[in-house]
């Protein structure tokens, strides 16, 4: 495939100036929510039908948020604007075609593992943007979108280039309002806001298994994600610890809290504060020990986090 060429061509013809934002972390703290609301400029930018048809199509895969759709819409075609060919007819000379400017392969291989809802072509058409828009929600939910697992692999399976997923996520983020009331469904969001004091990693002889932020004592935990609270109460080390368990093996767990606000069992929204920060169990002054295990694994939260295009140890509420 030469996805890559093609876009660039259009990215050169229809982006020039469009700038890589350094401070994506800010920007995308609603991340991947999958109900995020469309900022003004989106609003002004994508045409209403399309911009319907990015939120319905979104639905289709938990985790996916709306904007990602309408980024890579915008990036390959404007919103099935582009006078480019391959758009409304025919192909470009990769064999790219329609406003998500899909392979003929590709969109066949899709729709044939999934059906397209009503609503479109009959047979689904790639030039159809009701289809070729579930399709590409479908495509990257079975590339990683699916609940959050992977977003940065799956919008690089779309198009094989690190700056082609920068340029997407970027976009995405304009796209979102950045009002953060609490945010709902599969994405991530950072815990604590606070300055990032131990790292994961060897420390001291041992190996620290998560990130230290840094908080006063009482400011409110967030879940990191959607999820199950697996325990809520003492523990070796952590003095008072939540540990929630989240789709594909993943369990956070948070850890010295000063008081804990959720009990085994209950099911947590991303963002919905479980606990407060604190200075118990072997701590040597108030922060959050927050860690990530991915089957039974400790994972890096600065990297998981970054994988999500947000950066946890620099997070600035907007
Ligand atoms: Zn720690």
């Amino acid at each position: 495939m030469t996805r890559a060429l093609v876009v660039l061509g259009a990215v050169v013809v229809l982006f020039p100036v469009l700038i890589v934002s350094a401070v994506m972390g800010a920007l995308s703290s609603l991340f991947g929510g999958g109900a995020s609301q469309p900022s003004a400029a989106a609003l002004s930018d994508i045409p209403a039908a399309y911009l319907a048809l990015y939120r319905t199509a979104a639905g289709v895969c938990p985790g996916l948020d709306w904007s990602v759709l309408a980024a890579i819409g915008k990036i390959e075609t404007n919103h099935g604007r582009s006078p480019l060919p391959g758009v409304h007819t025919g192909e470009n000379h990769a064999g790219a075609a329609g406003p998500m400017q899909f392979l003929a392969a590709t969109f066949a291989a899709v729709t044939a593992q999934h059906p397209i809802p009503p609503g479109g072509a009959t047979p689904p058409s790639r030039y159809h943007p009701h289809d070729a828009i579930h399709a590409a929600a479908y495509y990257l939910c079975d590339n990683g979108a699916r609940h959050h697992r992977d977003l940065h692999g799956a919008i690089y399976a779309y198009n094989h280039a690190d700056w082609y997923v920068t340029q997407v996520l970027d976009q995405a983020a304009h796209y979102r309002t950045t009002m953060t009331t609490a945010p709902h469904g599969g994405g991530w969001v950072v815990p604590v806001q606070g300055r990032c004091t131990s790292r994961f990693g060897p420390r001291d002889g041992e190996f620290h298994r998560g990130l230290d932020i840094s908080a006063p004592i009482g400011t409110p935990i967030r879940a990191a994600a959607e999820g199950t609270v697996l325990n809520a109460g003492p523990a070796t080390g952590y003095g008072l610890w939540v540990r929630i368990q989240h789709p594909d093996g993943v369990i956070t767990t948070y850890g010295h809290n000063h008081r804990n606000l959720t009990r085994p069992g209950d099911h947590v929204q991303a963002g919905q504060v479980i606990a407060e920060v604190g200075n118990r169990g072997e701590s040597t002054g108030p922060h959050l020990h927050f860690q990530i295990d991915t089957h039974g694994q400790p994972t890096d939260p600065a990297e998981y986090y970054r994988r999500e295009g947000i950066d946890v140890c620099n997070h600035h509420d907007t």
